[in-house]
């Protein structure tokens, strides 16, 4: 097992994109769910087959909705009840992902204390009149504040997640978020394009047809614009939607990319091992309970065939902007892309959407402004 990933249901509200499991919260999340999620770490921990052989925990993300809406005593019990019951990588990556306003000095402090060394600040625009569409619940100046609140508590690896194509943004607006965010100089930057899910407030005003989003070109123009400042800011695009410094690629998600094994605690979360996959009940009411009769919380679960994992293997891998090692797929499935995808890769390989490049395969650059469509037809 390489990563672990603990999910925290809760926000201050409810995004109008947002389509993640969380539920908004007045006031701090409540401490049973805090309770039940130690005891679920206890429980996997008691599981002789986790602490096998190799079975090192290589990185922690506490991912949400909104992890930092806990205080900094919280977050500290749970960092340390992770080291303490698994078999962690001395120097291994902990990050949370937080929200600008629900950051504080002392919280930040204890949690770096505790071994947090990766923050992540979900940021999404620095327009005020974006934000307020958007339905988050900070402003332009707390996102400021907050990244400034995270150096003082001695953070030296920091992403902002930023988004484009939003409603009503043009190109020019788009810079204006890209300059701000590459004048804080933080580590890595998580860039996605915005997508209507449905369920979300958004899809539901596109329906109505009261969600105007930008036009095509608009959204490629954004997509350029992204990939040649943050080059010039000492970025390297390295997936198809991230950005770092030398150095400072996020290990959780590089392993989820490389399709490696992980543990999945708290509501919804899902645990990839050894073929299986499983997926923890939703419902953190259920949750709790579950976790409280000392049962696993899970809802269900499905062992994946060679071929689906290899399919997930491929998928995955391209969205690294290096690729998808063969030495690598051969030694998981004794299976080449070429033998398995026969004239379907052949066509991609031929009209120059994949390149065979040594060792690895990956998209072209011509093909990055298009991986979603050219990837279904690996699927
Ligand atoms: S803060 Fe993040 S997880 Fe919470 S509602 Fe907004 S987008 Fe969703």
């Amino acid at each position: 097992m390489n990563g672990l990933y603990i999910h925290i249901p809760f926000c201050r509200r409810k995004c109008r994109y947002c389509s993640f499991v969380s539920q908004p919260c007045i006031g701090p999340p409540p401490a049973a769910y805090l309770e039940a999620l130690l005891s679920h770490i206890r429980l996997y921990a008691r599981v002789d087959w986790l602490k096998g052989e190799g079975r090192e925990i290589t990185s922690i993300f506490i991912g949400g909705g909104t992890p930092s809406l806990y205080d900094g005593k919280s977050l500290a019990r749970l960092i340390s009840a992770c080291r303490d019951n698994f078999n962690c990588r001395p120097g291994l990556e902990i990050s949370m992902e937080s929200d600008p306003n629900s950051l504080s000095l002392d919280q930040l402090a204890r949690c770096r204390e505790a071994g947090l060394n990766r923050l992540s600040i979900g940021i999404q625009s620095f327009n005020e009149r974006l934000l307020k569409i958007m339905g988050r619940s900070h402003n332009r100046d707390q996102a400021r504040q907050a990244f400034c609140v995270a150096r003082t508590a001695g953070f030296e690896n920091i992403n902002l997640d930023l988004m484009y194509g939003l409603p009503g943004q043009s190109p020019d607006n788009w810079r204006q978020t890209l300059n701000e965010a590459a004048a804080l100089a933080p580590e890595h930057l998580s860039i996605y394009e915005l997508s209507v899910e449905p369920g979300t407030r958004f899809a539901e005003l596109s329906d109505r047809r009261q969600l105007t989003l930008p036009a095509e070109e608009e959204v490629i123009e954004q997509e350029n614009l992204t990939c040649s400042l943050l080059e010039r800011e000492g970025f390297e695009r390295y997936e198809i939607s991230n950005f770092a410094r030398p150095e400072r690629q996020c290990r959780h998600n590089l392993n989820y990319w490389r399709n490696g094994s992980y543990l999945g605690i708290g509501a919804a979360a899902v645990s990839c091992l050894s073929g299986l996959r499983l997926r923890n009940v939703e419902k953190t009411e259920t949750y709790i309970k579950m976790v409280r009769q000392g049962l696993l919380p899970l809802a269900d679960g499905e062992a994946l065939s060679k071929e689906a994992s290899f399919r997930e293997s491929v998928i995955m891998g391209l969205r690294l902007l290096q690729g998808v090692s063969l030495t690598d797929l051969r030694l998981r499935y004794v299976l080449h892309p070429r033998d398995y995808y026969g004239p379907v890769l052949h066509n991609l390989i031929k009209r120059g959407l994949i390149a065979m490049d040594g060792d690895y395969m990956r998209l072209s650059a011509a093909a990055l402004p298009v991986a979603n469509q050219i990837l279904a037809e690996l699927v």
